[in-house]
């Protein structure tokens, strides 16, 4: 720890990243050029080219002090998996020799079959494969080179997040090449999605950690009666920093800028105990690999100052959970954005056509955008006030939102500057782009030159909103470009499309407040979906159009696609089970016996005041004697029915749809019935016999 303090931050910097730098240094010129072409392009990488580029690598991963290689993927456990090969291969004269081939370097063949695969291996074959994905660049950590890699089955079905992301981004390129095409830019050969996520995260004392098992086994806590304070006062939120969150902060920040994670804004956030990070955006893929690593080094880095980081969307009831914000855009290979509205007539023309397929994209894919950021620990945020709502719409902002209905009704718009908005031919009205991020109840706010999709929880893999996003969008501009191709008049085509996309899909823009009940009402007046938890949201990703969606692009297939149906509702089921069990196990093997403990003690006291004297007042105690002991029977009927409600999912069958919504009916309710209880006995029962730390204790003795 103490060496990387010395050195200044750019020297820290990508100082464990084999990136391009490294590789102009390091690689012959010429296979330096093959990688190049293989990163920018997509082109195969050659055999011989692959050796020279492992090489290379291994040299500098051992200077480095590395004595392993791993293929790191993103199966679908929503987290990372490795496996550690050393580099040490056996000489004739019984010593070793540190090696490793350009096949090893692009190929792995991990054991897939304890993956979740949604099925899809009973079918194939067990083995899987990863593929390195060079435009990710390889790192070292913890005495390892890793590589990033796409997992897939030997059959070519996707097992993991990775490849469908990489997919969807080449889809999304070909697609707006052609849009790009048509507004005469004849050098742009690919187009890039950029992505900044904002994480959110909890930090708690470990030597508390320890002491709860549902922080332990469910990242969450299933019992705890609110503190007297929570986040009322608002005086977390930008606060100053504490020393010992201070050192925390620093070394996340060392280690990730050792990895190349643009690691730029840290402060604290609404809830006691809350933060957050945010990087400077990078290429989708490169954001989706810095995210998981960056939530990984979060984990790691608490660990050694004595603290817990909770990653989960809603470790504490009554006061806010974490979510992620996935900051989105387009860009050119040159890193032109292609979301800012420009200052000639023909780049504004083409913002607003963008501009148009992100607004008919949303809104004929809102279902899907809903389920790619659904799970258990997700479903306590959105709709509750503190996140955005279920239901899916678009904040523009009022100028834009103006704009929009000048273009539509082909009056003139009249803003700061009075313009008839002819698309392609006069210039945008400027608008200041700080009034359009003032909305926070938004799940998919414009903020100026990119989108910021809201909804997704604190764990989860960005991968899967990214797929989503890129494939919708994919998909309008595919319609759009096969619409305004060879159209003579492509003023007039563009200006009636766009007049047409607005008219239609105008019920997906709303800028008010997101929290409010009339929006829910007014939000089904316009026919928009609420899909409120994971339960009513999954079912809708086999939908018809959804599948095709998938399968005209080539991300999945509807075998693909049912599997992975399959695996976030097994997932979501496995997560209640387990929290139902560890909420089961507290209350019969700590808390009913603290809470007989503690009512024993009050009873023996009071039977010891009155063998010294009848008189002596023992009100309060026979009060709460009484009061504890009808809550424990309650909490103790409450428990059977949560313990029959487990038992009860074996009546239900093998449907994972089926089975979801039995664990979200009928355990869900049940555990929130017994927490109740608990929580009110908690409030009753003395802090010394409690068998945990209080909501106080784990939220401010940080
Ligand atoms: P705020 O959300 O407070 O307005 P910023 O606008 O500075 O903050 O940025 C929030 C996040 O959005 C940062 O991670 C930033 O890097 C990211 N971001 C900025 N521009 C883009 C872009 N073109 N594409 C993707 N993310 C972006
Ligand atoms: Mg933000």
């Amino acid at each position: 720890m103490s060496c990387t303090t010395q050195k200044s931050v750019p020297d820290l910097f990508a100082s464990m990243v084999f990136n391009d730098g490294v590789m102009r240094e390091r690689l012959p010129k010429d296979v330096y050029k093959s990688l190049r072409k293989t990163i920018d392009d997509g082109k195969d990488l050659d055999i011989t080219v692959a050796n020279a580029v492992a090489n290379a690598m291994k040299d500098w991963a051992i200077e480095k002090g590395a004595t392993h290689y791993t293929h790191w993927f993103q199966p679908m456990t929503g987290i990372t998996a490795e496996k550690h090969d050393s580099f040490i291969s056996p000489t004739a004269d019984g010593r070793i020799i540190m090696e490793f081939s350009g096949k090893e370097l692009i190929k792995g063949e991990p054991d897939a079959s304890s993956f979740p695969s949604g099925g899809l291996r009973a079918t194939f074959e067990a083995r899987g494969y990863t593929a390195w994905d060079p435009t990710s660049y390889a790192f070292i950590k913890d005495h390892s080179l890793y590589i990033p890699t796409a997992f897939c089955s030997y059959g070519g079905e996707v097992l993991d997040k990775k490849t469908p992301l990489l997919r969807s981004m080449e889809a999304l390129s070909a697609q707006a090449v052609r849009i790009l095409r048509l507004f005469g830019d004849t050098t742009t050969k690919r187009v890039i999605t950029t992505v900044g996520p904002e994480q959110e995260y909890f930090l708690v004392d470990k030597k508390l950690y320890d002491q709860r098992p549902d922080l332990i086994f469910t990242g969450r806590t299933l019992f705890g009666a609110r503190a007297p304070k929570g986040q009322e006062l608002e005086d977390h939120y930008f606060g100053a920093i504490k020393p010992r969150i201070g050192a925390f902060m620093k070394e996340l920040d060392e280690e990730l800028w050792k990895l190349g994670i643009l690691a730029k804004t840290k402060h604290n956030e609404v809830a006691p105990a809350q933060h957050e990070l945010a990087p400077i955006f990078t290429t989708t893929n490169v954001a989706t690999d810095h995210n998981q690593i960056m939530m990984e080094t979060m984990k790691n880095v608490a660990l050694r100052h004595g603290l817990v980081c909770l990653l989960h969307e809603k470790p504490f009831a009554g006061v806010n959970g974490s979510g992620k914000h996935n900051n989105w855009s387009i860009s050119t290979d040159t890193g032109k954005n292609l979301l800012e509205p420009g200052k000639l007539p023909h780049e504004n023309a083409q913002f607003l056509l963008f501009l148009a397929a992100v607004i008919k994209g949303v809104d004929e894919y809102q279902d899907l955008l809903r389920i790619s950021v659904a799970s258990a620990g997700n479903d306590h945020r959105l709709g509750a006030n503190e996140a955005p709502p279920a239901i899916i719409s678009i904040f523009l902002g009022d100028e834009l939102t103006a704009v929009l209905h000048a273009i539509e009704t082909g009056t003139v718009y009249g803003g700061t500057l009075r313009v008839n908005m002819e698309i392609g031919v006069n210039v945008l009205p400027t608008f200041p782009k700080d009034t359009t991020d003032r909305n926070r109840t938004s799940p998919f706010a414009f903020t100026g030159n990119k989108f910021e999709f809201r909804s997704l929880g604190s764990q989860l893999n960005i991968a899967c909103p990214n797929i989503m996003l890129n494939t919708i969008i994919a998909e309008e501009l595919k319609q759009f470009a096969d619409e305004l191709e060879g159209k003579e008049d492509f003023n007039g085509a563009l200006n009636e499309l766009i007049r047409r996309v607005i008219k239609e899909h105008k019920r997906i823009i709303f800028n008010g407040d997101g929290y409010a009940d009339a929006w829910k009402l007014e939000a089904e007046k316009r026919g928009l979906t609420n899909l409120r938890t994971t339960v009513d949201a999954l079912p809708h990703y086999t939908d018809e159009k959804n599948v095709k969606l998938f399968s005209d692009h080539k991300i999945y297939t509807p075998i693909e696609m049912h599997s992975r149906q399959d695996i976030i509702l097994e997932t979501y089921s496995k997560t209640i089970n387990i929290e139902a069990l560890t909420a089961t196990d507290m209350v019969k093997r700590d808390i009913l016996p603290a809470v007989s403990a503690y009512v024993a003690e009050l009873s023996n006291g009071v039977l010891t005041k009155k063998s010294i004297s009848e008189d002596i007042p023992c009100q309060a105690e026979l009060d709460i004697i009484k009061r504890l002991s009808g809550l424990q029977d309650c909490a103790y009927k409450k428990l059977a029915t949560l313990d029959s409600a487990i038992i009860g999912v074996k009546e239900i069958g093998e449907d994972p749809i089926k089975v979801a919504a039995y664990y979200k009916d009928s355990v869900i309710s049940a555990m929130t019935e017994l927490r109740a209880v608990v929580d009110e006995m908690e409030t009753l029962v003395s802090a010394e016999y409690w068998p945990y730390p209080s909501y106080g204790d784990l939220m401010f003795r940080v």
